[in-house]
């Protein structure tokens, strides 16, 4: 079970693990990194923080109540006996939006465990402090979409900890690479020797993700078998937090929503969540011709509250947002049912439809950054990749000479699609909450993840807020000039401390404006 390995993730298997509190090393070269952002104003309102965190403290569990906490653990300055705390993160704007906490804390470690939260916690000499002052802390961060199944789904499966751990983020959520078939390849192969928490949405399609979903005539519904959907979720409860489909204009074309009837069936027997991926993934069947508004239509309908509807920014037609810039009607039925939006940002991000579409008053509920091989720039030269298949299942080429052409995605990853964000004008905490309390709901787990709760094992991120002018590209080349840019520091599960060193991350400095 993925959950319940997190206690028996020894240090030793991190590829880089960080015993000692060290100074942060930052990927960003001064050049653009002007400077570190000074903690934001906080307010201390009688509604908010104090209130928070009395109450965490008060919360401690009993049965993983570290002994050593001391009493005085429970006011807002707390003195440590020695040996209490394993370790103190000092001085960070702590952003737990479960708890409305938002203020400048001290977080006290005890063996991997959270003791305290405080305004202060004084540690006796010979306690590691690490100063994250200026620095963000929030649980840790949920990657609601990333493709992760190395290997099996060929150059289009990452790394889990390159995406996850090493990127600044505890836990990675596969949409839709392992399937009923080939599940235990990825419990054995993935889950287990990742440092990250892994979890998955499983696959509709017994053919699983392979090579990104490129062969499109394995995703009809003779390829889909909703028993063996529903009897893979059962062996795999800790791991399958939903199902991953699609509707889009190629599948549509072939056989109609008949794919996603029979996901939505095996979601509803299993009372698991379905995520439905929206925009242009296939080609259009030869001969046929498809009304991406008329996909929508068809789709609500078959949503229940939870199911989650992917890529609202997407630059393909069949998404949020219709060729008139309008926002599809259904898109409104479909919130009042309780369905949730998940950004997935990936190769279909589109700056001028994220604008209409928050514009209108809508607010994705989680951020996955949807990262893959086929949008990644690797250090060796990068792929072109536009988002979508040819009817040879080649990618997409680029129209017109490579060098006049943006790549088709800068490296990102999940801190930079909250940096896009944040440069369109959602606050902070909103997109905080969506990388880690709003996804823990969306997991289904609520009540172990995605929260700062003294008692729970650690589960951290930091990451640091830029300030200074960048210019942020979207998968049209159209940009937006952002002054603040986040970017990973560290992630700390239980006793395991990664820096941030993913080389998959973005180099700041390409980017500044
Ligand atoms: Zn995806």
């Amino acid at each position: 079970m993925a959950v319940a390995k997190t206690t028996k993730k020894p240090a030793a298997k991190a590829k880089k693990p960080v015993a000692a509190p060290k100074k942060v090393v930052a990927k960003a070269k001064p050049v653009a990194a002007k400077k570190v952002a000074p903690p934001k104003a906080v307010k201390k309102t009688a509604a908010t923080a104090p209130k928070a965190v009395k109450k965490a403290v008060a919360a401690t569990p009993k049965a993983t109540k570290p002994k050593s906490v001391p009493a005085a653990a429970k006011s807002a300055q707390v003195k440590a006996m020695p040996g209490a705390y394993s370790l103190v993160l000092k001085g960070a704007r702590v952003i737990d939006p479960a708890s409305g906490l938002d203020a400048v804390r001290d977080v006290a470690i005890s063996n991997g465990t959270i003791a305290a939260i405080a305004e202060s916690i004084t540690a006796p000499r010979g306690t590691k402090v690490m100063d994250l002052k200026g620095k963000v802390l929030t649980p840790g961060l949920i990657d609601t979409h990333a493709h992760i199944y190395e290997h099996v789904t060929g150059d289009f499966g990452l790394n889990a900890d390159l995406v996850g751990m090493r990127g600044g983020v505890t836990t990675v959520v596969d949409q839709g690479g392992p399937s009923a078939l080939t599940i235990g390849g990825f419990q054995q192969y993935v889950v287990q020797p990742s440092s990250s928490r892994v979890l998955c949405f499983i696959s509709t399609y017994l053919a699983g993700g392979l090579l990104g979903h490129r062969y499109v005539d394995l995703y009809g519904p003779t390829g889909i078998n909703v028993d063996a959907i529903v009897k893979a979720a059962r062996e795999n409860p800790g791991l399958v937090r939903g199902i991953k489909a699609h509707a889009e204009p190629g599948g549509f074309s072939r056989w109609g929503v008949e794919s996603l009837k029979l996901a939505t069936k095996a979601g509803k027997e299993l009372g698991l969540p379905v995520y439905v991926h929206l925009g242009t993934l296939w080609p259009v069947a030869a001969g046929k011709t498809v009304d991406a508004q008329d996909i929508i239509k068809e789709v609500v309908p078959l949503l229940s509250p939870g199911d989650i509807l992917a890529h609202p920014f997407t630059r393909y037609p069949s998404g949020f947002v219709n060729q008139d810039g309008s926002i599809h009607p259904l898109v409104y039925e479909a919130l009042a049912r309780g369905v949730k939006i998940d950004v997935g940002r990936g190769a279909h991000f589109s700056f001028d439809n994220a604008k209409a579409v928050i514009g209108a008053g809508i607010l994705p509920d989680t951020l996955g950054a949807d990262l893959h091989g086929y949008n990644i720039k690797f250090p060796d030269g990068g792929r072109w990749y536009r988002g979508m298949f040819t009817d040879t299942q080649e990618m997409e080429p680029p129209e017109g000479p490579a060098e006049a052409l943006p790549p088709f995605s800068t490296p990102y990853g999940l801190h930079h699609t909250m940096s896009e964000l944040l440069a369109l004008g959602v606050p902070l905490p909103k997109l905080v909450a969506m990388c880690t309390s709003n996804a823990a709901a969306m997991l289904g787990m609520s009540d172990t993840l995605g929260a700062l709760r003294v008692g729970q094992p650690a589960d951290i991120s930091v990451f640091k807020v830029l300030e200074g002018e960048w210019k942020l590209l979207d998968s049209n080349g159209v940009s937006v000039t952002a002054k603040q840019l986040l970017h990973p520091v560290m992630a700390m599960r239980g006793t395991l401390m990664q820096m941030s060193d993913s080389p998959l991350l973005p180099d700041v400095t390409d980017m500044a404006a």
